[in-house]
């Protein structure tokens, strides 16, 4: 009966409902579901002679709580970089690859922070590359990660064998779904993209294949730019998705411009019109109810110049939150830190050293605290922060997307505002984002 009023009010299958539910009852281990954690125990079944609480809201109100954000003592999220190697040299990457391919965390270094992360109470440890699966020792590595009660939550193009699957779910890592990008099933058009060759597009498709036949959950992302923006392109992929039942979803972006990777935005950017086309396309197919989820539609693409200042005043005070430095950190497979992924080795944003330092140490360095309580009379002149009777609250902890604004003015220009700022100068490249 309830579960019948929950999926009414939710607008969701009642097995879906059913499913989600026993997952949370007497879960042993905590469940982070997306941008959620269920602590362990969430829901606990009532056994005959069992006290029952009958809570009301006023059980939970306190006069002084500070609920005020801040900086956490400590991280809550981290990301740690293998290796910048990849199987793949996606027209698109957006990664600092140049010169830092042969950078590879030694295996005792990561053995290392995962301990004090741990120790500390990190809640989401994550793994990233380039390819995670070209790191000597993933094995090792994952296992001691799921033994913590971490899910390395990796995104790969990596063609992953039968062995390596199987391995993968022995050790309990696929509580989580694989992420694996695939941005088109015309060949011709995915070989461009990624400048592969042979057999990759077989090897990619046995992969899904075989994640269907061993039962793991998995999720695609699209990235769609100049050599895929065709509805027949998404139609490839929809046709060989449609009906696979460890789907658990399906996301699409437009490729980003990158900082990095020497290509102008221009030789692979993807325009406004085919995106439409797209969306107009996964309208059909979510009105098909092919999957049990809704595909998301990818973002048009914005030009920031022309954002009117009203809707920039409107829109500035709701940005998103940068969680770098607030409650995230960044790890380099050199064992540097810094506060965000696309931020590399920007000198400004690297925090401290993990082959000579802690975490601890590095969060609470002196440079991770000047940055985060960033004083306006360090800002350069030539920057509207500089002089901006908004500062204290603009930087207070929402701060900006650093990552944005040097990719908008250039690396020397950090300290400039956000692209969003009604006060923002005029951007004068091409980036659309
Ligand atoms: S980003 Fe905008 S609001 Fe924030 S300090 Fe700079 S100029 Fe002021
Ligand atoms: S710099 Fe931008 S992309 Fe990076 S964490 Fe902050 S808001 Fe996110």
């Amino acid at each position: 009966m309830e579960l019948k009023k929950i999926a009414n009010l939710l607008e969701l299958p009642i097995d879906k409902v059913q499913k989600q539910l026993d997952m949370l009852i007497d879960n042993p281990e905590p469940i982070h579901n997306g941008m959620s954690t269920f602590p362990p125990h969430f829901l606990i079944e009532y056994k005959e002679g069992d006290t029952r609480h009958n809570y009301t809201y006023t059980d939970f109100l306190y006069e002084n709580v500070d609920l005020c954000m801040g900086r956490l003592d400590a991280p809550s999220d981290i990301i740690c970089n293998l290796t910048l190697r990849c199987v793949t040299s996606c027209i698109y990457c957006y990664a600092d690859r140049k010169n830092n391919m042969d950078k590879q965390m030694p295996i005792e270094l990561i053995e290392k922070i995962l301990d004090e992360a741990k120790e500390i109470g990190v809640v989401h440890f994550k793994l990233m590359g380039g390819e995670v699966l070209l790191y000597k020792g993933w094995e090792r590595i994952v296992e001691k990660m799921v033994g913590y009660g971490y899910q390395p939550d990796i995104s790969t193009k990596y063609p992953m064998t039968e062995e390596q699957l199987n391995n993968w779910k022995k050790m309990r890592a696929t509580k989580s779904p694989i992420q694996i990008s695939l941005d088109t099933l015309i060949k011709e058009h995915l070989y461009e993209i990624l400048r592969v060759k042979d057999p990759y597009y077989d090897a990619i498709i046995n992969t899904f294949n075989l994640m269907e036949k061993l039962e793991i959950n998995y999720v695609v992302h699209t990235v769609i730019s100049n050599r895929n923006d065709l509805v027949e392109d998404i139609k490839s992929l929809y046709n060989f998705f449609k009906g696979k039942k460890h789907l658990l979803n399906w996301m699409f972006d437009p490729a980003k411009c990158s900082m990095y990777n020497g290509l102008e935005y221009k030789a692979y950017k993807t325009n406004r019109t085919a995106l439409e086309n797209i969306n107009k396309y996964i309208d059909q197919i979510n009105q098909e109810k092919s999957f049990d989820f809704t595909l998301k539609k990818p973002q048009l693409m914005l030009d920031f110049n022309l954002v009117p200042k009203e809707e920039r005043i409107r829109k500035f005070p709701n940005r998103r939150m940068c969680s770098g430095n607030l409650n995230a950190m960044y790890i380099l497979p050199d064992g540097q830190v810094t506060i965000c992924e696309e931020l590399y080795w920007h000198p400004r944003f690297l925090l401290g050293d993990l082959k000579k330092q802690t975490i601890m140490e590095v969060w609470n360095s002196q440079k991770a605290k000047d940055l985060f309580y960033l004083q306006q009379n360090t800002i350069q002149k030539s920057s509207p922060c500089a002089t901006c009777e908004d500062f204290a609250e603009c930087r207070k902890y929402k701060h900006i997307c650093w990552r944005e604004t040097i990719l908008a003015y250039g690396k020397d220009k950090w300290d400039y505002p956000d692209i969003l700022c009604p006060k923002a100068p005029l951007i004068n490249k091409d980036i659309v984002i």
